[in-house]
């Protein structure tokens, strides 16, 4: 039985590489764009892009599958340039429907992030779209930041001196060591879902992660999204913690650019829909 998973796992890794040659020049990637609140009032605030791959004999590819792959074959840099121009187009295009400076967070990997081109890539991905740099801010998940925090940390810095903003993805799952939360250059804390899922009301001590996740934030004057809210008890609890921004199926699951752009529209046309 391992032998045969070992060997399905390697064909599924050939194919995707394989896949990967000519796939970016196919157009066999799209974005979808999952919808962050202010969960006071419940008001769009922005999206989050995330990547799709419809493979041409395996069909609709999630990210968890290919990107560990693309990341490993160096595929995620060229990729990663096309997230990022894709959703720096859509951001541009949106705000021409609407008056709501709405924010557009991207998922940086490890390699783009370690990678030389990235100031330059992100730069020029705002100059063709002409976007505002405070309207985008770029995802990195903790461990990236700790597997090289002086790499990182200057990483970050010339991205930060762009003007854009930094979120931690998936904070609270990467071990990461508080004292370097400090020193890095970010400008928001994601809190895992693994974290709003145990938010539960008729166990005590449910809440302790996030309540502190929390306060860390606001200690280190950082904004805090929620990630994964899928029941009205947990948006409740968040919104009684403080947690100022959302974002889960609950909501809204991540939108095709039509839906999203349909979703702006019905914002800017009345009052937020509940
Ligand atoms: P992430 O950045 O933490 O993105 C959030 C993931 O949680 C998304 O999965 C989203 O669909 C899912 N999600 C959001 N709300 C809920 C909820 O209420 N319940 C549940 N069960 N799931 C929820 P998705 O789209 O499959 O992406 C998975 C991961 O793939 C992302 O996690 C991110 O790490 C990576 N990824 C996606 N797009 C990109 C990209 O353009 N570049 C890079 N480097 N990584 C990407
Ligand atoms: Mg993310
Ligand atoms: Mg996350």
């Amino acid at each position: 039985m391992f032998r045969s998973s070992m060997r399905s796992r390697l064909i599924e890794r050939l194919e995707l590489t394989n896949g990967f040659r000519g796939s970016l020049e196919r157009s066999e990637f799209f974005l979808d764009f999952q919808p962050i609140f202010s969960l006071g009032d419940r008001r769009l605030r922005g999206f989050e892009a995330l990547v799709r791959w419809q493979h041409p004999t395996r069909g609709l590819v999630a990210p968890l599958r290919f990107i560990p792959v693309a990341e490993e074959t160096g595929f995620i840099v060229p990729l990663g340039r096309w997230v990022l121009v894709e959703a720096c187009e859509h951001l541009a295009a949106w705000s021409r429907l609407t008056r709501a400076p709405l924010t557009l967070a991207v998922n940086l990997s490890r390699r783009q992030l370690v990678s030389h081109h990235l100031a330059d890539d992100v730069r020029s991905a705002i100059a063709i779209t002409g976007i505002g740099p405070g309207q985008l801010v770029l995802e990195v998940t903790e461990s990236v930041l700790m597997d090289d925090p002086e790499r990182a940390s200057a990483a970050l810095s010339e991205l930060r001196s762009l003007g854009i903003r930094i979120a931690v993805d998936d904070f609270g799952t990467g071990y990461s060591s508080l004292s370097y939360l400090q020193r890095f250059p970010v400008d928001v804390l994601k809190i895992d879902k693994s974290f709003v899922d145990q938010l539960n009301r008729s166990e005590p001590g449910s809440s302790a992660l996030v309540t502190t996740i929390i306060g860390l934030a606001r200690s280190l004057q950082l904004s805090v999204v929620a990630e994964g809210i899928e029941r009205e008890d947990q948006l409740d609890q968040l919104v009684e913690l403080g947690c100022e921004f959302g974002q889960g199926f609950l909501m809204a699951r991540p939108l095709d650019g039509q839906r999203a752009e349909a979703l702006i529209e019905a914002y800017e046309g009345s009052a937020a829909p509940s």
